[in-house]
């Protein structure tokens, strides 16, 4: 037996879906301390209530730029006018130390990372609906009417990716979704190492 590595898993689906509530349902109530959180590095201003270093490292454009010379990310992917990436260092150094890595990213990262980490386990959040997700996305009252039709348009598109993912969990209810994450993670944990 070797010393099992951790599991990289991809979360994504359409803004407005609900990961981040079905993360903090995960956290709050089941996870353990062998999974983390990836932070992602963001251009986006913060919207009220997000802090640096917790919701993201929000970054100047240059410093984004910066990053992905170095390459410094596993991924980023421009999305509705902003660039986001995942930092390349915290993943690896908790995958090498033994625990699970939780993306949440849209999905043109995950198509990155499906080609960089195929061994990646990747979990496509469905909204119930095209208009429960609109509905969602209205009702959070964050972004304007035209931000809305964008991330709609970009929506159309990502569900059209979902036969490229591992798993798929429709978020009607963020807690039973939350169980389902957590099912995941347990199966990956007990599949056979191959050399
Ligand atoms: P928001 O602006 O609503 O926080 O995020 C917009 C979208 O960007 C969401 O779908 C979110 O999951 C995604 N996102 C957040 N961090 C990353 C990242 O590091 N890489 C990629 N590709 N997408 C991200």
């Amino acid at each position: 037996m070797t010393n099992r590595k951790g599991t990289l898993i991809v979360l994504s689906g359409p803004s407005g879906t609900g990961k981040g509530t079905v993360l903090k349902h995960f956290f709050d109530n089941y996870a353990d301390d062998a999974v983390k959180l990836s932070i992602s590095a963001t251009t986006r201003l913060p919207r009220d209530g997000e802090t640096d270093g917790v919701n993201y490292f929000f970054v100047e454009k240059e410093k984004f730029e910066n990053m992905v010379q170095n390459d410094m990310l596993l991924e980023w992917a421009s999305f509705c006018g902003n660039c986001y990436g995942t930092p390349k260092a915290f993943v690896d150094e908790n995958l090498e130390n033994g625990c699970d890595v939780i993306l949440e990213i849209e999905v043109q990262g995950a198509l990155k990372v499906m080609e960089k980490r195929p061994d990646a386990a990747f979990v496509f959040i469905a909204p119930p609906s095209m208009q429960e997700l609109k509905n969602r996305i209205v009702g959070r009252q964050t972004e304007t009417a035209d931000v809305i039709e964008k991330r709609m348009e970009t929506a159309k598109w990502e569900v059209q990716n979902i036969s490229k993912y591992t798993y798929a969990v429709v978020n009607d209810d963020a807690d039973m979704a939350a169980k389902r994450l957590k099912t995941i993670i347990d199966a990956e944990r007990l599949k056979v190492e191959k050399n």
